[in-house]
């Protein structure tokens, strides 16, 4: 296969994924099986038929409505589907088939689906957090080796223990909940894919991006709750591409 065949393949792969990651970044909040039910109209609740239910066509097709009632579906969905398709794509032209696209990819699919959990529900999930951690570990050990992934477990762990103490600190002085615990939980999948110190690093980025985009919203949000999960997913991806053009600090 050409570069440009396996580019194409790639990013249909991503927007299949994409939908996929979309649908349960809604259900797993809301309680609903992953497997059970088909697609269904959020309105109406009428189950879609295949032809209502392929990434970005039908939502275009459809015009952005519920072939049965009319009414609105969220661009939610095509947004994330496109996302995931130009992010697996863009991963695949810039790292080749490396141990960093197969990285990238379990980051980028992290991210899709705590977008749609953690704006629209202030959840993430720890089956999202312990797969993709569970994927980093298999990759680590695959090009890595034993040694290494091993360094990186311990980093992912002391990640975790020291943004708990960073959340009890901050419960303290701030007299509220100042980390969730699925904030927390993500040191998990940040500390395997970066390790310690620039684990650490990417934090301050992540901070930074939830810090301006919480100024920008302050306004319009009344209960001054900032979802961080894709803040931190995101500050995570910035951190790997810096990490491999040489500028990390380990
Ligand atoms: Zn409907």
């Amino acid at each position: 296969m050409t570069k440009i065949t396996i580019t194409i393949f790639v990013f249909l792969f991503g927007i299949i994924f994409g939908s996929f990651f979309a649908c349960i970044g809604y259900r797993i909040p809301n309680k609903i099986s992953i497997v059970k039910p088909n697609s269904f109209c959020p309105h109406c609740k009428k189950s879609l038929k295949w032809y209502m239910n392929i990434p970005l066509f039908s939502y275009i097709f459809l015009k952005g409505k519920c072939a049965y009632c009319h009414k609105k579906i969220s661009p939610m969905y095509f947004i994330i589907e496109l996302l995931t398709g130009i992010l697996f794509m863009a991963s695949y032209i810039y790292f080749g088939l490396s141990k960093e696209f197969f990285t990238s990819l379990v980051l980028i699919s992290a991210l899709s689906v705590t977008i749609v959990s953690d704006f629209k529900y202030y959840y993430i999930s720890d089956r999202v957090i312990f797969i993709s951690s569970f994927l980093l570990v298999i990759i680590n050990y695959i090009y890595l080796g034993y040694k290494e992934t091993l360094e990186l477990i311990a980093s992912a762990l002391i990640m975790l223990i020291l943004l708990y103490l960073v959340k009890l600190l901050g419960d303290k002085i701030f007299k509220r909940e100042s980390l969730g615990g699925g904030d927390i939980k993500l040191m998990l999948v940040i500390g395997l894919s970066l390790g310690l110190i620039d684990g650490i690093t990417s934090l301050i980025i992540s901070s930074s991006l939830a810090l301006i985009s919480s100024l920008i919203t302050l306004k319009n949000n009344k209960e001054r709750i900032v979802p961080f999960g894709p803040f931190l997913l995101i500050g995570t991806i910035i951190m790997y591409i810096l990490k491999y053009n040489g500028i990390g600090v380990l």
